[in-house]
């Protein structure tokens, strides 16, 4: 077969690749620089797994002085879905992903080594595709999805359920056309896909493969012709990605796990093109137990696996980027332990210590992490992340948080700070119902007090008489110790102990009546804090209305 006649007959009109080679320059780096690229395909998810690949191009890139680069892999028609690169650009932003190059708006690409968007690179992955014809590795095939199909039925009426299906050995058929008969089915427009020449000896064949956190490799050698263009003439994934990562100069590929079985052709090819192996960085696998057994966490059944699920519920992008940092690098959570509030790119990641294989996501930690981090925040973060969080959800309430910021900070600020911060709210969505009292009045019921109602109301009487708001908070307290003596509370818990009966109460139960009058509740934050920000008026109105 003379396979320079085949390559032009197949692709008249493509450049050859010394073009491209030529058009892209080689990168100059600091040495160890890592080149990276995060490459979303635009399906309208952006799932957990996509923002820890993005994690790790960004930092890597980003420790070494080296390029990060956003490619969209846009060549599958019936996966796209529209504004699914803005949303992926969006949530990159939140999380602080800058990348250097390549898409930042879904109509703007900055750098030299574009187009970033794969459905504009075709002539490129043509060219590389003529190439394999033009040295024998790769060949038209005029198969349809019907003769796929038949290929598979016969594979496993011979082989059995469990056969090796696809296109190999004795069940190929366009392997061995002739030039004539190629030219016939091309003159009868016949569609054709490229196929890429197994280059496997045997079924047992192997091949050596190296993965930063995996280590050595060795893997079954890819055993069936696969396509590596479509009959539109768009290449597909395996092509694409090589051909893009090697003229955008990456040398560090960092992709989801499920693109291991695959990673044994991609060596196959990466030889054929004669184009230098990157490192590849198979990332970690999300997994759940459901009904006793592990599984894959998927985006469809999974909700917690997708970003906008944290976003939604008004989780704080920090928290939800501490537990991905905890998945990622297995010494994070000391270092996190060590340094609550430092900034995370302090944080170095390394290779030796990036977790491998699988792990399950834990929705209960998230919690925790995210109590934590609300815990350490200034009350004036947390009001600005109430502030964006009800722009998006909560027109309403918005209002009201954008035209009292004094008033929400400051009740926000009781408890913050100190040693011990107050660790009550998991998501910035449960403001409102944890602190209903600084929003609205509440409804008071002093049932579970157990107490005689005119005690209660001799409480609050005298209360609001001696009730100074600028009293600082030990003449405050020294003034409820003094009512509860005046109106029998016991102020010795050991006296009241010794004998409850002497006494109406102890003063948290008189300290109690006050709450409950104020917030509708027996637990809440520090009480003189509370008090202050309601202000004078508020504080006497609610003790009134209890009264
Ligand atoms: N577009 C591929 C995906 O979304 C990217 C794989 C890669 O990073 O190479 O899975």
């Amino acid at each position: 077969m003379d396979n320079k006649k085949l390559a032009s007959l197949l692709f008249p009109n493509v450049k050859g690749v010394d073009y491209y080679e030529n058009k892209y320059k080689k990168r100059e780096l600091k040495e160890g620089a890592y080149v990276t690229r995060f490459a979303p395909s635009p399906t309208g998810y952006v799932h957990m797994g996509n923002i820890l690949q993005a994690i790790l191009d960004y930092t890597l890139a980003k420790q070494t002085s080296g390029v990060s680069i956003v490619r969209v892999e846009d060549t599958d028609d019936k996966r796209k879905v529209d504004n699914a690169v803005d949303v992926m650009l969006s949530t990159l932003k939140q999380y602080n992903l800058n990348f250097d190059e390549g898409v930042v708006a879904s109509n703007k690409s900055i750098g030299e080594y574009g187009p970033y968007y794969q459905s504009e690179r075709k002539d490129i992955y043509q060219s590389y595709a003529k190439q394999l014809v033009e040295k024998g590795l790769a060949y038209p095939c005029f198969c349809t999805m019907d003769d796929e199909q038949q290929i598979r039925e016969s594979q496993i009426k011979e082989l059995g359920e469990h056969a090796l299906t696809g296109y190999y050995g004795k069940w190929r058929k366009c392997n061995n056309l002739t030039i004539e008969e190629i030219e016939n089915n091309l003159k009868a427009n016949k569609p054709f896909t490229i196929k890429f020449k197994s280059q496997a000896k045997s079924l047992d064949d192997k091949i050596e493969g190296e993965d930063v956190t995996r280590g050595k490799l060795s893997m079954q050698r890819w055993f069936k012709d696969e396509v590596i263009l479509k009959s539109d003439g768009q290449a597909v994934y395996h092509l694409a990605h090589i051909v893009d990562d090697y003229l955008m100069g990456v040398n560090l590929v960092v992709r989801g796990s499920e693109w291991l079985s695959t990673y044994p052709l991609h060596i196959d090819l990466l030889n054929a093109l004669k184009i230098n192996h990157p490192k590849y960085l198979h990332n970690l696998l999300l997994c759940k137990i459901e009904n006793g057994s592990k599984i894959k966490i998927s985006k469809r059944k999974h909700p917690e696996c997708l970003m906008s699920f944290y976003e939604e519920l008004g989780y704080p992008m920090e928290a939800v980027r501490d537990y991905m940092y905890t998945l990622l690098n297995s010494n994070f959570e000391d270092w996190r332990n060590a340094n609550p509030t430092a900034d995370i790119n302090e944080f170095k990641v390394t290779f030796n210590k990036i977790n491998a294989g699988e792990v399950m996501l834990d929705t209960a930690k998230i919690d925790n992490i995210s109590k934590n981090v609300i815990s350490l925040m200034t009350a004036e973060e947390v009001y600005n992340k109430f502030l964006e969080y009800t722009r998006k959800y909560d027109n309403e309430l918005f209002d009201f948080v954008n035209k009292n910021k004094k008033y929400v900070t400051g009740f926000l600020a009781i408890d913050r700070g100190g040693v011990k911060p107050r660790k009550d709210l998991c998501k910035i969505s449960e403001i409102k119902d944890k602190y209903h009292y600084f929003f609205n009045a509440p409804k008071v019921d002093f049932s579970t007090l157990n107490l005689d109602n005119k005690i209660i109301k001799t409480v609050l009487s005298e209360y609001v008489k001696i009730f100074d708001i600028k009293d600082d908070k030990e003449t405050w307290w020294n003034k409820i110790k003094t009512l509860a003596e005046t109106l029998n509370f016991a102020t010795d818990n050991k006296a009241y102990k010794a004998d409850p009966t002497k006494f109406n109460g102890n003063i948290s139960t008189l300290a109690n009546i006050i709450r409950l009058s104020l917030t509708g509740e027996t637990q809440s934050v520090d009480m003189y804090g509370i008090m202050q920000v309601l202000g004078n008026a508020e504080v006497i109105q609610r003790l009134t209305n209890a009264i």
